[in-house]
């Protein structure tokens, strides 16, 4: 007897929708096909679409900023993942310059973690690297993991890291198959005078900074080899440049994330009212870069959401220098992206991140993976409404999406059944484990 059944869904599989029944028994899916096999629990789709449980790629709960941390914890940000059909998050260890504080970072977040109600994995974090570089990459897949980000920007805080030590991590990226993920801005051509408030961050932090440092960064991996991986690419300038310049490398040695704010949104935001809500970094761009980015978006391998919410009152903050730069978006990515894109994004969301991070469970609907399955109503006419986070407001409230997700299971158990969430443990995922 199986534990769930799940019929007369819509079921992406292998790039199509396939009228048809899952079963399910214990963590795992044990069956796809026309029957309805018997089961204790059985869910009636009809009318939905199962789609494998949705991969974040990066998130931020209670990141601690100094001054403010951001407001989702591991439980809020991951219930606003479970309605946002989001089975697996991968957040970020705090920054290490060296092997023995990136232990004690790892346990110190893995920790904090535990209260997740998905599943959740971890990248290093790398800051001005003071210790060896070998040892560092060596603890890291020790850890389970295999992902190292690193900013080329924040000198002023110390997090910068430099071109010869990013050269030396793309080549222990080929002995030990990890991957270097980046946080991309021209460090010398950001500007954070004393005078500037959030409505400069276009000009704080130029879309140039971006451009220029991508295509220097594309030539080191072109030369050197590893693997490579930009998060949160924010200008359609960005995007266009390297698949001109590199289309050999782009998505296989130099891999492009992005996020929904920078297809939905642009920098005209910033002058209205609520201004000071739509702040991050990299900021929004012109509304030619959105429509830019938007001409490009098969060109983006995966979608990450960058989920960093803080309070309204956070954002009273006079400076530029010191303002608390992130928003929450979790629960609304695939609903306003799939709006907007329709099938190809699943994939982006799904199974294109589980084989990048090495979750082999993970990521499609097939027998022998985790039954991560995330049950989706279209509904006509939609604008995204519900947050289930802490956050005292959501950038994409009133914005034009898709639907809801109806039913969200994570390995084999409801995490969210009829819109009403139910207790779950999420579970620490180890690279490459099955
Ligand atoms: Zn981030």
């Amino acid at each position: 007897m199986n534990d769930l059944t799940i019929k007369n869904g819509l079921v992406y599989l292998e790039g199509k929708w396939v009228k048809t029944n899952l079963s399910i028994l214990g963590e795992k899916i044990v069956y796809i096909g026309n029957e309805v096999k018997n089961a204790f629990d059985v869910l009636d789709a009809e009318g939905l679409k199962v789609l494998p449980g949705l991969i974040d790629p990066h998130v931020h709960f209670e990141l601690n900023c100094g001054r403010v941390t951001s407001c989702d914890d591991f439980y809020t940000g991951s219930v606003a993942a479970a309605y946002g059909g989001v089975t697996t998050i991968v957040d970020f260890l705090d920054p290490t310059s060296n092997a023995e504080e990136l232990e004690k970072s790892y346990y110190e977040r893995i920790a904090l973690a535990k209260k997740s109600v998905v599943d959740y994995h971890m990248h290093a974090c790398i800051k001005n690297p003071d210790g060896d570089l070998e040892e560092y990459v060596k603890t890291v897949k020790k850890l389970g993991m295999k992902t190292i980000k690193l900013f080329t920007t924040y000198s002023d805080t110390d997090r910068r890291t430099y071109d010869k030590d990013i050269k030396t991590l793309l080549e222990l990226s080929k002995k030990y198959d990890v991957m270097i993920e980046a946080h991309i801005e021209n460090d010398n051509m950001i500007d954070l005078r004393e005078s500037y408030t959030f409505k400069d961050l276009p000009v704080s932090r130029p879309s140039l900074s971006e451009t220029s440092e991508a295509l220097k960064l594309a030539k080191l991996v072109k030369e050197v080899g590893g693997n490579f991986y930009m998060v949160h690419c924010s200008s359609g300038e960005t995007l266009k440049a390297l698949k001109e310049q590199f289309s050999d490398i782009l998505n296989k040695n130099f891999v492009v994330e992005s996020c929904p704010q920078y297809f939905v949104f642009n920098n005209s935001v910033l002058e209205e009212k609520n201004g000071k809500l739509f702040t991050f970094a990299p900021p929004l761009r012109s509304e030619r870069e959105r429509q830019l980015l938007t001409a490009y978006y098969t060109d983006v391998m995966c979608i990450g959401t960058d989920h960093c919410a803080f309070m309204k009152k956070e954002k009273d903050y006079p400076h530029l220098m010191g303002f608390p730069l992130g928003v929450g978006g979790i629960e609304h990515s695939f609903s306003t992206m799939y709006k907007r894109f329709g099938d190809p994004i699943i994939e982006k969301m799904s199974k294109n991140t589980a084989i990048l991070q090495d979750f082999p469970t993970k990521g499609e609907l097939s027998v022998g993976k985790d039954a991560d399955i995330s049950i989706f109503k279209e509904i006509p006419d939609y604008f995204e409404k519900e947050n289930h986070g802490t956050c005292d407001y959501s950038i994409y409230d009133g914005i034009l999406g898709a639907g809801e997700f109806q039913h969200v299971i994570v390995r084999g158990k409801f995490v969210v059944r009829n819109r009403k969430l139910v207790p779950h443990n999420g579970k620490e995922i180890i690279c490459g484990v099955k």
